[in-house]
């Protein structure tokens, strides 16, 4: 038998308030509560408004808070809601969404701006109606729970393929273009080829075949991973034409065009131009002023272990995420694009929320160490990650594993000089954490 609505928007309340008494976090266990006693629980909200929603391996954080910036910023947007923290699963949407409704599950706002996982997609928009769907990337990521790709990207165009969502995809990625249902128009962006696009493929990347024939993909050029400009030889796939294009791309000065107009941003790696482009793109349709959105590029920062930065009176460290391969040879083609001396530090858990398998960071791309004079290697996992980079050929000479992340950054600091560090997932949270405590400690002497 299944719970009426109103017994079930009133449970999950409680469990909201019982979170709060007992001083934890709202942001999973009310949903999980509500999921546990009916799967469908996510039937019970009714949503009067817009819901725009990003999904995609890499960048929906990112993407997701610039477009809540944007419709924030709207003269008349009283309410926009979104789920910033990052819970991404239909427990966490169900849990923000139980915060937003009344006793009805009704829920009164001018935007929704969501972030979802890709699994996630045909589940939660099975009972909330999508106007707008956003797809930046598909790659290998924490195989354990989603399982292969491929396996991913069918779910996702199975569900498209009966939604009426209008699209926002990249044109870039194979993996993305084919959600395009036959006859279904699509609002592709893209980025023009930049200085650092290879004619080879340099990284591990998926998507090489054509889905629809089974041809070797042709490829013009690649970005980034298995990103770039590609078309099918023998059916033409891949012969898309972006709506939305970055153009005269000017790393010294950060800024670039769309469609003839000048833009700025801090944050000008590569994949993030593309969540750039898609953001663009998503915030066009709803014929927003390219001032805002501008105005959005210019102010965002990105913190919480995404691009951020530590300094010392000597020393500067740019701390970023990667969950998977693709996510780590970013930050090691960032770290490639510097001149002088660099290093590394690379801490590596392997907590459940990471994926208990690690076998990802085989397929991390360490031949491009030009500068780099050391790697400190730290987490649970800090002799793993240490033998990896050795088989790439790097001196082991120059790696210091340190399980003990304390000691890790008080070593990668011994040193002047610009450094990078990588953490993966449960990383983050504690390699902030030992950074500053050492930066603190340092600045009190
Ligand atoms: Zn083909």
């Amino acid at each position: 038998m299944k719970l009426p609505k109103l017994v079930l928007i009133a449970v999950g309340k409680l469990a909201a308030v019982a979170c709060r008494l007992v001083g934890r976090d709202a942001g999973n266990f009310p949903g999980l509560a509500l999921w546990t006693i009916d799967k469908s629980f996510l039937r019970c909200f009714s949503v009067d408004c817009p819901v725009i929603a990003v999904t995609g391996t890499n960048g929906k954080t990112s993407t997701t808070n610039y477009l809540n910036k944007i419709f924030s910023s709207l003269p008349n947007e009283k309410c926009v809601i979104t789920n910033m923290q990052g819970n991404n699963l239909d427990t966490g949407i169900g849990s923000l969404l139980l915060h937003h409704c009344d006793m009805h599950g009704r829920i009164h706002a001018d935007h929704l701006v969501l972030e979802v996982d890709e699994s996630h997609v045909p589940v939660i928009f099975k009972y909330l109606k999508l106007e707008t769907l956003v797809v930046l990337n598909f790659f290998r990521d924490q195989l354990d729970r989603n399982g292969e790709v491929e396996t991913l990207i069918l779910k996702v165009q199975k569900f498209l393929e009966h939604s009426d969502a209008q699209l926002v995809l990249n044109a870039d990625d194979p993996n993305v273009v084919r959600l395009c249902p036959k006859g279904k128009k699509a609002h592709f962006f893209s980025v023009e080829k930049y200085e650092g696009a290879t004619d080879e493929l340099y990284e591990a990347g998926e998507g090489k075949f054509c889905p629809f024939c089974a041809a070797a993909l042709e490829y013009e050029y690649y970005q980034y991973s298995h990103i770039g400009r590609f078309r099918c030889p023998r059916c033409g796939y891949g012969d898309v034409t972006p709506e939305t294009q970055i153009k005269d791309i000017d790393f010294d000065n950060s800024c670039f065009k769309i469609n003839g107009e000048a833009f700025t941003s801090k944050y000008m790696g590569i994949y993030h131009l593309y969540n750039l482009s898609a953001v663009y793109t998503a915030a066009k349709l709803y014929n927003i002023d390219s001032k805002l959105i501008n105005d959005a590029f210019e102010d965002f920062q990105v913190n919480n272990g995404r691009m951020e930065v530590f300094r010392t009176s000597d020393a500067e460290l740019l701390l970023n995420l990667a969950k998977n391969p693709v996510g780590a040879n970013m930050t090691l083609r960032l770290l490639n694009q510097y001149k002088g001396e660099e290093q590394l530090l690379f801490v590596l858990n392997d907590n459940v929320a990471d994926g208990l398998d690690v076998s990802w960071i085989w397929d991390i791309n360490f031949s491009i160490f030009n500068n780099v004079t050391k790697v400190v290697t730290s987490g649970t996992r800090a002799y793993d990650i240490a033998v990896r980079i050795k088989y790439s050929g790097y001196d082991a000479q120059k790696i210091v594993p340190i399980p003990d992340l304390d000691a890790a950054a008080a070593e990668i600091f011994s040193t002047g000089g610009r450094k990078f560090a990588i953490a993966n997932y449960t990383a983050v949270q504690p390699t902030r954490a030992a950074l500053t405590r050492y930066i603190t400690a340092k600045e009190a002497h």
